[in-house]
């Protein structure tokens, strides 16, 4: 009988396996066609300058809307990583995030930088450089109004390389950030190598900061080092005014979170700049 309830256990296991595997070949199906349906949309978070407490830029965040249910890119982002449907995916999203800075750019003289997220397989694809060049030049932007998020993860592979990419894509007049700063493993050895222009501080150390905290050691070193590195210094995640003030007495640059504004659709990220 021990033995039957052990094989039932089996069973059960491997069915419960075939389930999931089977739900994700169908998202992956489904996420296969979501370009071409144009199920795939932009929302846009603002960020806020902490000088004059302007609005500089939005970050560019992608959602899926699959029957009619607006789905998180956490929960398709590593799929498509996975599956390399990130390569068409990120392509769009750039596309995208062009054609609205275009749109932006004639609809008001202020500039403002979108930026948009690289995943680790888009950034090392031989043809990364050549994709975001074309796209580029092709949505007829200054590439000064684009600015590329990538992670610690991302730039410490593959090193040597990446720091010739990194310059490439700076000569082009793009921007770049490294993005969920302090969470990697990025060697303060590099960081001065790479050709970067900002950090962005994760929303981790963000959420519980307090004066005289570790978070607040933590965030302050990492201003001060972005500071002397000559890199300016976005923190992510700030959702009260406590922190939005302890970030600028430190002499942070900018910030983003839901404080200042969440991310929104197109229309109102435009009536947003409009209001701002
Ligand atoms: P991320 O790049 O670190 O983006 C910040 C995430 O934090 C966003 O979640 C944003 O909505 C959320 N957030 C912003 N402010 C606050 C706040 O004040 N409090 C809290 N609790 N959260 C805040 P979202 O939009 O769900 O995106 C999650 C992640 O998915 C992003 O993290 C990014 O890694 C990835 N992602 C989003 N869009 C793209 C994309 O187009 N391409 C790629 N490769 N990845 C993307
Ligand atoms: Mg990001
Ligand atoms: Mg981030
Ligand atoms: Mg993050």
């Amino acid at each position: 009988a021990a033995r039957d309830a052990g094989g039932d256990c089996f069973v059960q296991y491997s069915n419960a396996l075939n389930t999931r595997a089977q739900e994700r070949l169908a998202l992956e199906a489904q996420l296969r066609h979501a370009i071409e349906r144009n199920e795939l949309e932009l929302h846009f978070q603002p960020q806020q300058g902490l000088t004059d407490d302007r609005l500089v830029g939005f970050e560019a965040l992608v959602r899926w809307r699959r029957n009619g249910e607006l789905i998180s890119p956490a929960d398709f982002i590593p799929l498509a990583e996975e599956s390399g449907l990130i390569v068409p995916i990120g392509d769009w999203v750039l596309a995208e995030a062009c054609r609205q800075a275009k749109i932006w750019s004639l609809e008001t003289p202020r500039k403002f930088v979108i930026a948009v997220n690289i995943s680790p397989r888009q950034f090392h694809h031989p043809s990364f450089l050549r994709r975001v060049t074309t796209t580029l030049s092709e949505s007829m932007i200054d590439p000064s109004f684009i600015e590329l998020e990538i992670t610690e993860g991302i730039v410490m592979r593959d090193v040597e390389r990446t720091i010739e990419l990194l310059e490439d894509l700076r000569k082009r007049g793009l921007t770049l950030a490294i993005d969920d700063f302090g969470t990697g493993y990025s060697s303060l050895a590099y960081l001065k190598r790479f050709s970067i222009d900002k950090l962005k501080i994760d929303q981790s150390f963000i959420r519980h900061l307090r004066p005289n905290s570790e978070d607040a050691a933590i965030v302050q070193a990492v201003i001060n080092l972005g500071h002397h590195l000559g890199l300016s210094v976005i923190a992510e995640g700030v959702e009260t005014v406590t922190q939005r003030e302890l970030l600028r007495a430190w002499g942070c640059d900018e910030i983003q979170g839901y404080f200042y504004g969440r991310p929104l659709s197109a229309d109102k990220a435009t009536q947003f700049i409009f209001d701002n």
